[in-house]
């Protein structure tokens, strides 16, 4: 794509909702083993809501107001700690792109590492404590290199999704020592973390909405 509108993104938003909805289940059953059993309804239900947000804006809304209303919305709907995470995420992207009227593939590359450098800084975790920073770093890293390397954003993006799959896999290796799952500790051994796992699936929905 060589100009990522507000258009674009409002559509990136439905296409994560819908994705997320499709896993919510799966998301819920990851989480019922280590943690509390919400995690596919908190993302369903703030993607949603995101989506509901962005949707009604005016067409006329720069890049920065899709992602500071996605993440404002975000963080309305969802009382778990994907909630505060995600919605940092959005606004770093927001701020990153700000006083655009559409994005580059490299101004989408930025976002994106914004978001999980967000992501980062809001939870404190570092990689391999088990979280969904396990898949979003990696992938964030991955996408930052296959760009700088010449590559165009279809492929900046495949490599941050393989990043992210090999990540959220990773976790499954992983003692947590981050959220809720952190009081299992060794008992986590083995299963894979349910915020990499939503991680992966938000990031291929994102791939497929700036390669379309
Ligand atoms: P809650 O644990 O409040 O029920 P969710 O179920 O929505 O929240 O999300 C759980 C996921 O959040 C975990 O699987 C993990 O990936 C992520 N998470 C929890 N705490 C942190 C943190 N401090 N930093 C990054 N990710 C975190
Ligand atoms: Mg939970």
């Amino acid at each position: 794509m060589t100009e990522i509108t507000s258009a674009c993104l409002v559509a990136m938003f439905e296409k994560i909702a819908k994705a997320i909805e499709a896993e919510k289940d799966r998301l819920c059953a990851l989480d019922g083993v280590i943690g509390d059993a919400d995690h596919g309804i908190a993302m369903a239900l703030g993607f949603s809501a995101a989506r509901d947000a962005v949707t009604a804006l005016d067409p006329a809304a720069d890049p920065t107001t899709v992602f500071s209303t996605a993440a404002k919305s975000f963080l309305n709907a969802v009382g778990a700690s994907s909630g505060p995470l995600y919605a940092t995420a959005f606004m770093r992207a927001g701020a990153t792109v700000k006083g655009k009227r559409a994005l580059t593939d490299a101004d989408f590359v930025a976002a994106f590492q914004a978001m999980a450098k967000g992501i980062q800084d809001r939870g404190k975790a570092e990689r391999g404590e088990k979280t969904m920073i396990d898949a979003w770093l990696p992938a964030a890293d991955a996408a930052g290199e296959r760009f700088a390397a010449g590559g165009d954003l279809g492929a900046s993006l495949a490599a941050a999704l393989e990043a992210a799959r090999a990540g959220a896999d990773a976790t499954k290796k992983m003692v947590a020592a981050k959220g809720r799952a952190e009081r299992l500790g060794e008992r986590s051994l083995g299963h894979m973390d349910p915020g990499a796992a939503s991680a992966v699936v938000v990031i291929e929905a994102m791939r497929e909405a700036a390669t379309n």
